[in-house]
């Protein structure tokens, strides 16, 4: 069984966790600049649908009393840290996603037992966090990061074994990864709104509607995600990225967001006590297609300028055309592990 947890609204909460001022009030954590988007935004904000990746300038238009604190990553780190390492406890493998985001393979194919780990783990987080963790537990990475989704804010979902592809079927189309809003319209006109449409495809007919993807989708629509959880232990690489809510185009716009992820690459890397020389970006066009740029540095690093750097050559290389952008990543691969702290921080405190 695979466990996908997920902080809620992670970096507003610890916001509120530390400042009591600001419980129960509308918050986004963002940049101060006039094109800053939003990071995260807390559950008090998103009836006026304040979301992240959302320019600020757009948040503050949908809610006049929205309040914006800047990021402070240290802190993240440190709240991650503490997750991680309660993830951790009684798993055969964790895969962070990101600082607030993980997959567990949790030893065990016994629903109940893997229901009762992520109890747990939850109230762990709370007491000893004093944060809220939403899971979803299931066979498969896909099925259990929907159910996660589902059961947020707050919650549990347990998605038994063998009902995977009925869980799935009845959901709307957009959530299968990479399937946005625009996708959604296109499908819709075909009258394609499920998971189960999907699932039912033909060949010719995947091609034709999401080009190469079309067959993997299908897969995933059909229940049946092979993927396994890949250890942080055997990482080659560290990486985060976004999807966004609306088309990107404008290439000011792709910068800011790399930067913001370049951060979150960077704070990683020095969490996990990594650096390394391989820098590349990924991003999805409208049009499905994935392009992949990678340069080299010289030295081995974990600097967010030198990545930032780095990513923004990638992308004066990567081919747009005329297409928009709904998904945009940052790498960092050939790892080499600083030598000064070797314990990782996977492997929880000292005995
Ligand atoms: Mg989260």
């Amino acid at each position: 069984m695979i466990a996908h947890f997920d902080l809620d609204a992670f970096y507003a909460s610890v916001a509120q966790r530390d400042d009591p001022s600001l419980r129960g009030k509308p918050l986004a954590v963002s940049g101060s600049s006039r094109r800053a988007v939003v990071l995260t935004a807390s559950y008090e904000a998103r009836p006026f649908g304040v979301r992240s990746a959302m320019p600020l300038y757009r948040a503050r238009e949908l809610c006049a009393e929205l309040i914006v604190v800047p990021p402070d990553f240290a802190r993240y780190r440190e709240a991650s840290r503490a997750c991680f390492a309660i993830f951790e406890s009684g798993a055969r493998a964790l895969e962070g996603l990101s600082l607030d985001e993980a997959f567990v393979d949790i030893a065990t194919d016994d629903i109940a037992a893997a229901t009762s780990y992520a109890v747990a783990v939850r109230e762990r987080i709370r007491r000893e966090v004093g944060l809220s963790a939403s899971a979803g537990v299931s066979t498969q990475k896909m099925v259990a990061k929907i159910a996660c989704d589902e059961a947020k804010p707050d919650g549990l979902k347990s998605i038994p074994p063998g009902s995977e592809a009925a869980y799935l079927a009845p959901m709307p189309v957009g959530k299968l990864p990479g399937i946005g809003p625009k996708t959604q319209v296109r499908l819709a006109a075909e009258r394609i709104e499920r998971i189960g449409q999907v699932a039912e495809l033909s060949e010719a007919e995947l091609f034709r509607l999401f080009g190469r993807w079309g067959r993997e989708l299908r897969e995933l629509a059909r229940g049946n995600d092979t993927r396994n959880v890949v250890a942080d232990r055997e990482t080659r690489s560290v990486s985060s990225e976004t999807t966004f809510e609306y088309d990107v185009r404008d290439i000011a716009e792709l910068r800011r967001v790399l930067a913001e992820l370049a951060v979150d690459v960077a704070e990683r890397l020095a969490a996990h006590r990594l650096r390394g020389t391989t820098i590349g970006i990924k991003l999805k066009r409208d049009d499905f297609t994935i392009v992949a740029r990678q340069t080299t540095v010289a030295q081995p690093t974990s600097e967010r300028a030198t990545i930032e750097a780095a990513a923004n050559r990638c992308l004066e290389r990567a081919d747009l055309g005329e297409h928009a952008v709904r998904l945009l990543g940052v790498r960092v691969a050939t790892l080499t592990e600083e030598l000064t702290e070797q314990i990782s921080m996977f492997e929880g405190p000292p005995a």
